[in-house]
């Protein structure tokens, strides 16, 4: 019997394939429903998600598998994404549409832009260290100043030197020298970067894709079942109310940490390099409100530190069905070192207050809904300790049956597409393990 711990969408999609290959398996869930942070939630007249969430795809053959589910229709969304700085909204990427600010500003990033590849081209530097360095030496002191480092010291909450860069030359677009002159004459760009376009339910939310997901499942999910303990050598698994489940192999979408906490034998080795992950939290906090002043797309990053949150965004100029005519569903995000302290009340206000600063909100408007989310983990933090302590434990509980899989059991900055890709991809590792299927 295939244990998989967490019904979010890894575990769905590793049900799914475990299903189609006739496997013996139980998903349990803790949550009294699946889909862990792809949920939405309904607050009178207003949908939101946990956070915002759109199914950005980049693999065919996970387009054609999550297309081929059926039951969500899916609009195809032309990103409109922008940034907010110093009072000014621009097109992002930041780098790639610098008209609209200052001269001044506009001119010192492009010199130190054209300094960084000077540099490139005489030869010479260094590759570089961290994440500050990497930054630096793609983007220019300037651009740094302005939006790297305040936007990454506020999402990350990590100096910017401990952190490693490999993660990250996915998702942020290196435009070339001509490209950015354009953009700094006035010629937007706009198709930048991993996302241009995204694919979102017509209805329902997010949370569309998750009963979708589940909805075959059904006699395999068991909710409101939290696993807290796991005996790796007798193979049994004990939930929170005692239950004791014998299991063949587990294939785990909880984070890393908590399940080697839960892990009893394992070596010394793992505990150690489990007590060195990292992570943020964020707290979303999701407003319901008629007839905002403004909204600014589908979603504003706010790089400066005089404003809590890192990213706003508005759902109902991405699914109509958000909110009622004329009103809006947004968010702001904020993160958090994971073991700080949250006044979640006093959160809001300052959300309140900063969006009637930035004037989406009207002077003295009070939100019809507020629904706070804190997504704990949010974001893993690739320091330089990640790399190999993700390694030492992940390879040395797979020999102990436990397969680790999804954002938060491979420790990773996967999206929902490589979530539910690496829950396919080891529920056929695990179904090997255990019977040797050629799969
Ligand atoms: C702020 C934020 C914004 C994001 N935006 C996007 C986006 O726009 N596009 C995109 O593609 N991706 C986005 N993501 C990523 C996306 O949320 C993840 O890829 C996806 O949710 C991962 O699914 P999962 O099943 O691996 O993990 P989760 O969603 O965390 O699900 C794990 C499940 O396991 C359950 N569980 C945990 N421990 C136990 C236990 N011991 N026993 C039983 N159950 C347990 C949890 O309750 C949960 O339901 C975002 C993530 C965050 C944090």
């Amino acid at each position: 019997m295939i244990l998989v711990i967490g019904g979010g969408i890894t575990g769905l999609a590793a049900g799914r394939t475990l299903a189609s290959r006739g496997a013996e398996f139980l998903i349990l869930e803790r949550e009294a429903e699946p889909g862990g942070w792809c949920r939405s939630i309904r607050s009178g007249d207003y949908l939101f998600d946990m956070s915002g969430h759109f199914l950005h795809l980049s693999d065919p053959v996970m387009r054609d598998w999550i297309l081929r589910l059926g039951g969500v229709s899916w609009d195809t969304v032309s990103r409109d994404a922008r940034v907010f700085l110093r009072g000014k909204v621009t097109p992002y990427p930041f780098q790639a549409n610098l008209h609209g600010h200052s001269r001044r500003l506009v001119a010192r990033c492009l010199s130190d832009f054209a300094a960084e590849r000077i540099r490139d081209a005489v030869g010479g530097s260094p590759a570089p260290r961290n994440f500050r360095e990497w930054l630096v030496r793609r983007f220019g002191m300037g651009m740094c100043r302005e939006f790297f480092f305040p936007y990454n010291r506020k999402m990350w909450r990590t100096p910017l030197r401990d952190m490693g860069y490999e993660w990250t030359s996915w998702s942020v677009p290196v435009p070339a020298f001509q490209e950015i002159l354009a953009g700094a004459r006035g010629e937007t760009r706009t198709g930048m970067g991993y996302n241009p376009s995204f694919l979102y339910p017509r209805s329902g939310g997010m949370g569309s894709l998750v009963r979708t997901l589940a909805a075959p499942l059904k006699d395999r999910l068991r909710l409101g079942t939290e696993i807290v303990r796991i005996d790796t050598k007798k193979k049994v698994a004990w939930s929170a109310g005692g239950e004791r489940i014998r299991y063949d192999a587990v294939l785990s979408t909880a984070p890393l940490d908590r399940l080697v906490r839960a892990c009893a034998p394992v070596p010394s080795a793992v505990r150690l390099a489990a007590g060195k992950l990292r992570w943020v939290k964020v707290l979303s906090v999701n407003l319901g409100v008629r007839n905002p002043a403004a909204t600014l797309g589908h979603w504003v990053y706010v790089p400066e530190r005089s404003y809590p949150f890192f990213r706003a965004g508005f759902l109902s100029n991405v699914s109509s069905s958000a909110s009622p005519k004329g009103g809006a569903s947004l968010f702001v995000e904020k993160s958090f070192p994971s073991g700080a302290r949250v006044d979640v009340r006093g959160e809001i206000r300052a959300a309140v207050k900063h969006l009637e600063r930035m004037g989406v909100l009207r002077r003295g408007q009070e939100p019809d809904a507020a629904v706070p989310v804190m997504l704990d983990p949010a974001y893993v933090v690739f320091d330089h300790a990640r790399e190999g302590a993700v390694r030492e434990v992940r390879e040395r509980l797979a020999r102990r049956g436990i397969f680790t899989a999804g954002r938060y059991g491979s420790w990773d900055y996967n999206g929902m597409e490589a979530s539910m890709a690496d829950g396919i991809r080891t529920a056929g590792a695990v179904l090997r393990s255990v019977k040797g299927d050629g799969a």
